[in-house]
């Protein structure tokens, strides 16, 4: 497979490198000490991404965006990521949602959708599916029991809809406009047959704004719980079909998500792969460099190893989507677990390269690699959970 980017792929990708070392890496760190974690995210990083293309880069062009490939989406996150991952993520948790309005909305409902996300620097989407009792869960119910997965209640009343429940962990909570709340729409169904999507604007009378929540990792990057206390949503918010929320449309689109976690993965390896280089070219121990000492040296090359490995994966699934070729089922999943395994091993053999002072010290760098690599645990889901997804390989190939 050929992975030369094309012009255009490589434009985006330098614009990407220079943003993430010019303007995202110079206050990394400092977004990261803040101990509030409502007061981490940064407003001016967020307009001057977005008017280089970054917060809307995934809206296709005949729709007022940039409509860049998966390659580029690749390759533009995992460039963002080096400079901050979660900088990186508040930009593609954008693009993640525009996918959904893309596969989902009607063109009235995709209109109305994106017009003021376009024509806002600071206009920034979330989703809400997670709730306190519902996380991997919606994800690997038990396939017929509808006690298990998500209870935010959506009711029919004329012609809105009355939402009454609530949501944790939700991306951009308490700084985003717009939402699509996965709600159940039939209790006595299991979740995968009785959820509905809704966009639900912020400003929505019975919505508001809980806890925000104080993560070890990714502390630009905001995550708070949103309230629905008889939340009055209009029919016309409804996407697609009742009960249709979690069924899968199969859309190239639906498997952005995990590409955009590896992807992002990859740059927080390069990131750590360069940190642990420098460090090994300077520092001295038993009179000898670092880079020098041959435990050291099988230190870097796997770290080289896994973070090559997982660049390859992640462009293999990129230039797949983009020629949207059927691949088969579970390489989404594996992508992600791997890029939860790549970027672990590599960001923990850079701390221990490190001193103490220099590595596992609070702020140092190093450390906020390893708190960043930690999140990757409790993403969409669970590593152990997407293993099953192995059962349609099984499937696909003969005994
Ligand atoms: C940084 C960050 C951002 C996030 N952003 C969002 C967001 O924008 N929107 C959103 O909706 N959610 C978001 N989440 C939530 C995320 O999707 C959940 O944390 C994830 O799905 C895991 O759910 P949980 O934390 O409730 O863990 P649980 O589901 O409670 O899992 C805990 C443990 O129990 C095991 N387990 C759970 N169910 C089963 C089962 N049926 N069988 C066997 N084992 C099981 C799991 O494997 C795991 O080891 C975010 C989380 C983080 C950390």
């Amino acid at each position: 497979m050929d992975f030369s980017l094309n012009e255009q792929q490589r434009g985006w990708q330098m614009e990407a490198r220079r943003f993430a070392e010019e303007e995202i890496r110079p206050i990394s760190l400092e977004r990261d000490r803040i101990a509030d974690p409502a007061a981490t995210i940064d407003w001016d990083i967020i307009r001057k991404g977005s008017r280089l293309g970054f917060r809307t880069a995934a809206v296709p062009r005949e729709w007022g965006g940039h409509g860049i490939d998966f390659v580029t989406q690749a390759v533009v996150i995992a460039e963002l990521a080096r400079g901050d991952s979660a900088i990186a993520k508040t930009f593609s948790q954008c693009w993640k949602w525009c996918h959904l309005i893309a596969d989902r909305c009607t063109p009235e409902q995709r209109d109305r959708f994106l017009k003021p996300f376009l024509a806002d620097d600071t206009y920034l989407l979330g989703g809400g599916i997670t709730e306190p009792n519902a996380g991997s869960d919606n994800r690997l119910p038990p396939p017929d029991d509808p006690r298990s997965g998500l209870r935010l209640r959506a009711e029919r009343e004329g012609d809105e809809w009355i939402l009454n429940g609530e949501k944790c962990f939700i991306a951009n909570a308490n700084v985003g406009k717009l939402f699509f709340a996965f709600t159940r729409t039939n209790a006595a169904a299991a979740v995968g047959n009785g959820t509905s999507i809704f966009a639900v604007p912020i400003d929505t009378p019975g919505v508001r704004v809980g806890k925000v929540f104080n993560k070890s990792g990714w502390r630009f990057y905001q995550n708070a719980e949103l309230i629905f206390d008889n939340a009055r949503v209009p029919h016309a918010n409804l996407l697609g079909e009742v009960n249709s929320g979690l069924k899968g449309h199969g859309g190239k689109n639906a498997r952005f998500g995990e590409l955009e976690y590896a992807a992002n993965a990859v740059g927080v390896c390069d990131a750590a792969v360069e940190m642990a280089t420098q460090c090994a070219r300077t520092a001295r121990r038993g009179g000898r460099l670092l880079a020098e000492q041959q435990l050291v040296q099988l230190k870097l090359s796997e770290m080289h190893m896994y973070t090559e490995a997982l660049r390859s994966y992640v462009m293999r699934l990129a230039a797949e989507s983009d020629a949207d070729r059927a691949q088969p089922a579970p390489h989404g999943h594996f992508l992600m677990n791997f890029s939860s395994d790549a970027i672990q091993r590599v960001c923990y053999a850079n701390l221990a390269i490190h001193t103490y002072a220099g590595g596992a010290a609070m702020h140092s760098g190093a450390d906020k690699l390893v708190r960043d690599a930690i999140i990757w645990t409790h993403i969409a889901g669970d590593s152990a959970q997407r293993m099953k997804s192995l059962q349609g390989l099984l499937k696909a190939q003969p005994a």
